[in-house]
């Protein structure tokens, strides 16, 4: 068997960095990016596609498991298609974003994105992001950091996306809506967001993505 490459996991809630810090540590490194929460929303995408709200878990897996999932490395991020066909900005849609806490909170669901995220590590060295990244899908791994800003910090950082992106969101709306997923992803029974036991907390209110990189990066340099 290959051995695994370095693993670093990268958690916290939304819009607090994570992608963009997970990218470019990835980048530095010349590692791989995984973005966890790509997968739980194409399963979201794919059951909403199919008329499922989330309320019959069986069903949901249904059609999970009736497609076929292939897993690419593309421009340095891992990257899928179900069944030949690749979601792509769909996944960041409201439709998506509103009820892909819902569907994360299947134990069903966690169990299947769990054991391909698991099996991307046989791609190489890994930066990987998520919620339950370092407390649940890689425990073992060293290399743990946990991303958090002030609450209206990141629903502002996440209202000039969407702006950017052209949606129309009120910034009221975007806390709110960022509020009820963290608490969501928070209160859940399997694998709910917390710090990772051994992270290293990282507070990026006051700082910019190109320092909190650096803090990322000192740290692994350092093991
Ligand atoms: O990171 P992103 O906003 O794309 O994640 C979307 C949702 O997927 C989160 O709100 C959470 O419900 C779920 N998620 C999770 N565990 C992960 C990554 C994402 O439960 N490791």
């Amino acid at each position: 068997m290959r051995e695994l490459g370095t693993l670093i996991a990268i958690d916290g809630p939304s819009a607090s960095g994570k992608s963009s810090v997970a990218r470019g540590v990835a980048q530095e490194l010349g590692f791989i990016y995984v973005d966890s929460g790509a997968l739980y929303r194409g399963v979201t995408w794919l059951a909403l596609e199919s008329g499922l709200d989330g309320s019959d878990e069986a069903a949901v897996m249904q059609v999970v498991d009736a497609v076929a999932w292939r897993f690419f490395v593309e421009a340095g991020a891992v990257v899928f298609s179900i069944d030949e066909v690749r979601p792509g900005e769909a996944l960041r849609g409201k439709a998506v974003r509103e009820a892909v806490s819902r569907f994360a909170a299947l134990p069903r669901v966690r169990s299947f994105v769990v054991s391909r995220l698991r099996s991307h590590a046989q791609l190489g060295s890994l930066v990987i992001e998520g919620r339950d990244i370092g407390s649940a899908v890689f425990p073992d791994t060293p290399l743990k950091f946990y991303l958090d800003a002030d609450e209206r910090e990141r629903a502002m950082r996440r209202h000039r996306e969407l702006m950017a992106a052209g949606e129309s969101e009120k910034a009221e709306e975007v806390l709110l809506s960022l509020k009820r997923r963290d608490k969501m992803d928070a209160a859940r029974v399997h694998d709910p967001l917390r710090v990772p036991v051994g992270a290293v907390r990282i507070d990026s209110t006051s700082l910019n993505l190109k320092e909190v990189i650096e803090v990322v990066i000192n740290r692994v340099l350092e093991c």
